[in-house]
């Protein structure tokens, strides 16, 4: 049963202005007494002037020529692409919390700093970690935000420590968020797909300020020695990062504190299921060990006999890595999640999670190779090296079919040390009849001609596109289209 996406012919906005506002053309009234006056008044905007009724339809009409988690299965590996429970949604939208401003004073929204204060509360039992920062606005920066804290530990101590360790199989926001805090990132070559503890022993010294580790790592395998890499770490006086994009595998059955972590961070819009994709918004909480709390972000929340107030008194805190308390909505979403899914809930969650991936990964390892044999955790990487050698099917061609039967493509071509590779993450969401389905598309598409796969997706809205091209030469707004389309016609009238 193949999936067919509507195909529109939708303009851009700006290229219908004026020609289609019939009907109810509604204007937008100011709130009374809050018009522009004075030099922020103006008579023109330059934006399209467009109706209601024709702007509902080209949005609808848009969405209908693209996937969302809502659609089907969504497996991009790293990414848990989790549905997201519409009562979420109603509850972050009502009037309660839309309406909020952040800038009322503290007593008059003691309902939200509760929210955050037992959501805080919440992370730092699943985590094991003590204290924890609602602030950042996503897992990188979260990263960001625990290397600042690295940071200013060891300034205080009065070492000077300038280097970070991160795996070969590490997420690219590791060595990016270690770079932007101005350390020197160290490669760490992995050894059967986990760290090469003998590796470790030999490059920490008092220059490391830190390793940066996912576990279960990228790869899907759990880091069994992770007790003894929290030795050598901690015995040179370094700290262990822990990256928590995987912690969907974990819930319930262990934690970076158990395992010897001093600093996390969460991916509420991975593990708990908020909206992401597209950018954002999304939300990294950070937690710490009770040693590292002080340099946590102000304002901290407090609640001392039922009141809550907010705190700016740390002087050693690293200041703000956001506007007021983070993104609020975000951050509600995944209370509503914690709280509906109860440590039951969730722990059942991580153990489907990683029952579901293993048995995707037996039914495709017929026609696909699978790296790093034994059973994985949420993910798996599998790789279509010999496809390739056999017929030139490569993954990128398999990730493009699977989208005529209306299925998200995995993430293709990384963890980098698996060549070829398809990293599949089918999250709890999925049943075993998809899960059934999804194994015979996969292991179809293995034996078709590869030049219907070389050309694939043939029933989506927009076939194979460049993808080096788009990479290379980005094109986010509509004046960029301008710009580069004037640049062409001036190159042309010149020849
Ligand atoms: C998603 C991810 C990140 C980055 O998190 P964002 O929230 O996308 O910024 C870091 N590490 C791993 C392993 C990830 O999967």
């Amino acid at each position: 049963m193949k999936f067919t996406f509507a195909s529109w012919a939708e303009p851009l906005l700006s290229e219908i202005e004026n020609d289609e506002l019939f009907g109810f053309d509604n204007k937008m009234p100011s709130p009374e007494g809050y018009e522009p006056k004075g030099a922020l008044e103006r008579s023109t905007l330059s934006i399209p002037r467009i109706s209601e009724r024709y702007l509902m339809k080209h949005y609808v009409n848009l969405s209908q020529m693209s996937y969302s988690v809502d659609n089907g299965p969504h497996l991009l590996g790293s990414c848990t692409m989790k549905y997201n429970p519409k009562v979420s949604e109603a509850l972050a939208s009502s009037d309660g919390v839309a309406r909020m401003h952040p800038l009322q004073p503290p007593s008059t929204m003691q309902g939200t700093l509760q929210i955050l204060h037992e959501l805080e509360r919440w992370l730092a039992e699943i985590s094991g970690m003590d204290a924890i920062t609602l602030q950042p606005a996503g897992g990188a920066q979260g990263e960001f935000t625990g290397m600042l804290i690295t940071k200013a530990y060891f300034e205080q101590k009065g070492e000077k420590r300038t280097r970070i360790l991160i795996p070969d199989s590490a997420h690219g926001t590791n060595p990016a968020s270690a770079a932007m805090a101005g350390y020197e990132v160290v490669e760490l070559k992995s050894k059967d797909g986990t760290v090469d503890v003998d590796l470790l022993e030999k490059v920490v010294d008092d220059r490391v300020a830190a390793l940066m580790l996912t576990n279960p790592n990228t790869l899907g395998l759990f880091e069994e020695q992770v007790g003894e890499i929290a030795r050598i770490m901690h015995s040179s006086g370094s700290l262990l990062y822990y990256d928590g994009a995987n912690m969907n595998a974990i819930i319930g059955k262990t934690n970076p504190g158990l395992m010897g972590f001093d600093i996390v961070h969460f991916n509420l819009h991975k593990t708990f299921a908020t909206p992401h994709g597209g950018g954002g918004p999304g939300a990294g909480p950070v937690g710490v060990r009770s040693f590292l709390e002080k340099y946590l972000p102000v304002p901290r929340i407090r609640a001392d006999g039922g009141v809550y107030t907010l705190d700016y008194s740390m002087t050693d805190s690293i200041g703000k890595v956001h506007s007021f308390m983070g993104n609020f909505a975000v951050l509600l979403r995944a209370y509503v999640y914690i709280l509906m899914n109860g440590r039951d809930g969730l722990t059942r969650n991580s153990e489907r999670a990683v029952l579901n991936s293993n048995y995707l990964m037996k039914r495709l390892s017929g026609l696909y190779d699978i790296p790093y044999k034994g059973l994985k955790k949420h993910e798996f990487v599998a790789s279509a090296s010999t496809l390739k050698e056999k017929s030139g099917i490569t993954a990128m061609d398999i990730a493009k079919r699977l989208m005529d039967y209306g299925i998200h493509p995995p993430t293709i071509y990384f963890p980098l040390i698996v060549g070829e590779a398809l990293m599949i993450e089918p999250t709890e969401n999925l049943s075993k009849q998809t899960l059934d389905r999804l194994a015979s598309i996969f292991n179809s598409a293995a034996g078709e001609d590869p030049s219907v796969l070389h050309s694939a997706p043939h029933s989506t809205a927009i076939n194979r596109v460049n993808e080096v091209k788009a990479a290379r030469e980005m094109v986010f707004r509509w004046q960029d289209m301008q710009a580069t389309a004037d640049a062409g016609a001036a190159a042309e009238g010149k020849n």
